[in-house]
């Protein structure tokens, strides 16, 4: 349960003051739901008020803080015409200027005789000191609480700096003092102020430097937050090994009889991947192991070997994809070699429905069926395994920490393995996985061919279009990517299905084939069944298939819109062609202008395959916040920390995280109290469930 300390912070914006319910949307869409949410909506800068000129001296294009006698109201003749006050102190007079102005409002504020502190931008024409909408208008006992650094917010559309920072006040005021969960030693040390001066101090900088990533204020919250998404990870992970895992010893007779099956023989990388996982499932400690492969380096074929140690020992396995076409396309590859070991297998997914599902309902509790492909269907309630002994979740950065405990809470001390292809460099890596054990697929299969990457304009699609018939002449196939993303959803899907319609007047009615994310699985599965049989030789598709989908005799990608992607996620599609002997060719086509980032995304994929210096270019170009398009990558968002500025402070968090852990198992201590507190905080509570008394 969240701590009554934290009740105010956890109110939906609507129970500010003065927050309605259309600022409270407005709010809600630019910093998120609750209190907290506007308290880690930081500033981005400042503006100095500080600068307290006479009128007369008052430099044009500076904004000022002016102490005026209000002399005259001058309505305009027209609507056309702004609203002019006349003011004026001993140097000169000051004309403040109001478009479409509300006079009675202006009336109030600023009454003829009277002392008004104005701040504002300074303009000057001929010999006029102006001021335009002034930001603002106080009495003079007011005069200390604008004549100062003020914080400038990032503003979404429809918002001022005002009223948010109105709101942004009304939040501040919902400030608890909070249990210190630092220990003194580092307080002292890197002189951070107490949680709650912290907050208040980063929303009020004095000076332009309270503004970096490095002010002691904003470096604490920062540090908060890596703890407490250390201590959450370091939680979970011990909850999961606490179980006693099991010793899953399989007599390799079925490995054996796959692998002489396989048409080809493993790199010295999978090798090694298959040793360190059979070695995870053969001790009793629960393995939690992270493989880590380029897109084609040969993940699935480490997995079914790993499940079919688990089968040889009597035991099931699953191995669950994020999509359903994913899930399908495993089984394809899986079933046939599990047949030639007399293997069972069958898939679960959203579609299997009624009688078939409840056949496989069977089959998985009997242990009829021995390895389970299928999608998040597989956590449902009322599936339940004979005798599961191991998970493998792929392309895991589309699943949550909570996803992957759901899965393995199947069986009594599941092993996980989670394969994922992103290239996540190492700072990133502990923040998603804490310091989970990994193994690496480095070495590409033998007899891949590099992939001749080009960059095109728009404007050439005629003569792209040429050169695809004539790769299509000789028997190709093409993927034709369009981009899709969420909130453009429904132009990008009639711009894919324009493209489809088109491409089919150009190659052939019954050549191109479009899949995207909207239709019915059944229809998907269709026209991803004709294209991996070459029924189809054009598939336009939307991103549906960034992940893990395998023709290897696709050899040509056109991506259309590449500026609107992200480095990681074309290099995730690139990976779906020259997956065979022949040589591929992949077409970025972007239009123009091209921004400047966009333009050296696209040198770097011209330049180079290798996903992780594609990851570390991609981090130079984005900073980590962004790396993986974190919205999509399922890593965790960060609010104060920057995993730049701040790289230092996860590794330092991670220790303490151990460390508190050690001294105080249960957080239990005063200290530990605390820090339950800051998970709350920092709504990574999950991990609550996994203390003893929790
Ligand atoms: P990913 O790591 O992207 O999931 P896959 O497991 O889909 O990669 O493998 C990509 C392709 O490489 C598949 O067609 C697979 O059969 C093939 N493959 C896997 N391992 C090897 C190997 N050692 N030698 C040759 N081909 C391999
Ligand atoms: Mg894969």
């Amino acid at each position: 349960m969240r701590p009554e300390v934290l009740y105010p912070l956890f109110k939906t914006l609507g129970a500010l003051k003065g927050v309605g319910p259309k600022l409270e949307i407005t709010l809600t869409r630019l910093a998120g739901p609750h209190v907290v949410d506007l308290l880690w909506h930081l500033p981005s800068g400042h503006v100095d008020r500080t600068y307290e000129p006479k009128v007369a001296e008052a430099e044009p294009g500076r904004v000022a803080t002016l102490t005026v006698r209000v002399v005259q109201h001058v309505a305009p003749p027209n609507r056309h015409r702004p609203y002019r006050i006349l003011c004026h102190d001993d140097t000169g007079t000051l004309v403040l200027t109001f478009f479409h102005a509300h006079t009675d409002y202006l009336l109030k504020t600023l009454p003829e005789g009277e002392l008004r502190v104005v701040s504002g931008l300074v303009e000057r024409y001929g010999d006029e000191v102006q001021m335009t909408h002034p930001d603002h208008v106080v009495k003079i006992e007011e005069k200390a609480e604008v004549l100062r650094f003020a914080p400038l917010y990032p503003l979404t559309y429809g918002l001022t700096q005002k009223v948010l920072g109105k709101a942004v006040h009304g939040a501040l005021e919902c400030v608890p003092y909070l249990t210190e969960w630092h220990g003194e030693s580092t307080l002292k040390k890197y002189r951070w102020p107490t949680w709650k001066e912290a907050v208040l101090a980063a929303h009020n900088p004095e000076n332009p430097d309270a503004i970096s990533p490095h002010a002691p204020a904003r470096e604490r919250l920062a540090y908060d937050e890596l703890l407490a998404n250390q201590l959450a990870l370091a939680l979970v992970r011990r909850g999961m090994r606490r179980a006693k895992g099991l010793a899953t010893k399989g007599d390799g007779r079925l490995r054996a009889k796959v692998m002489d099956a396989l048409p080809f023989t493993l790199t010295g990388s999978q090798e090694m991947a298959l040793k360190e996982i059979l070695h995870d499932m053969e001790t009793d400690v629960r393995m939690l192991r992270l493989l880590q492969g380029d897109v084609g380096s040969g993940k699935t074929v480490v997995a079914l070997l790993a499940a079919l140690a688990a089968v040889e020992t009597g035991g099931q396995a699953v191995i669950m994809a994020p999509t359903e076409i994913l899930a399908r396309q495993h089984l394809k590859t899986i079933e046939p070699l599990a047949q030639a070991a007399g293997v069972n297998t069958a898939i679960l997914t959203g579609r299997e429905k009624g009688r078939a599902r409840a056949a496989i309902l069977e089959g998985l509790v009997s242990g009829g069926i021995h390895i389970a492909v299928g999608t998040h269907a597989l956590f449902q309630d009322d599936v339940i395994f004979h005798a599961l002994k191991l998970a493998v979740i792929d392309e895991q950065h589309k699943f949550g920490v909570h996803q992957r405990l759901e899965l393995a809470g199947k069986g009594d001390a599941v092993d996980v393995l989670v394969m994922t292809a992103t290239p996540i460099p190492r700072t990133l890596m502990l923040t998603a996985y804490g310091d989970m054990d990994v193994s690496r697929l480095l070495d590409k299969p033998a007899g891949r061919q590099p992939v001749d990457t080009r960059v095109l304009p728009a404007s050439k699609l005629g003569s792209i279009a040429e050169g695809v018939q004539r790769k299509l002449d000789e028997g190709a196939r093409v993927y034709w990517v369009c981009p899709l993303v969420e909130e453009n959803e429904t132009l990008d899907l009639a711009a894919a299905t324009d493209r489809f319609e088109q491409l089919k007047g150009m190659f052939g009615q019954d050549t191109v084939g479009l899949v995207h994310g909207r239709m019915k699985g059944k229809d998907k599965d269709q026209v991803m069944a004709d294209f991996q049989a070459g029924r189809i030789s054009v598939l336009v598709a939307t991103t549906v298939i960034e992940v893990g989908v395998d023709v290897p005799e696709a050899t040509v990608m056109v991506v259309e819109h590449a500026e609107r992607f992200g480095l990681a996620q074309l290099h995730q599609l690139r990976g779906r062609i020259g997956r065979g002997s022949e040589k591929s060719t992949c077409l970025l086509v972007y239009s123009a202008p091209l921004g400047e980032i966009a333009q050296k995304r696209l040198k770097i994929l011209r330049e180079t395959e290798d996903g992780f210096v594609i990851a570390e270019e991609d981090l130079k170009l984005r900073g980590a916040g962004e790396l993986l398009g974190t919205r999509q990558s399922g890593l965790p968002e960060f609010r104060m920390a920057d995993l730049e500025a701040h790289a230092d402070f996860l590794s330092m968090a991670s220790d303490d995280a151990k460390m508190v852990l050690q001294s105080d198992a249960e957080l239990n201590t005063e200290r530990g109290q605390a820090l339950r507190t800051l998970l709350y905080l920092f709504e990574r509570d999950a991990a609550i469930k996994f203390l003893r008394s929790g």
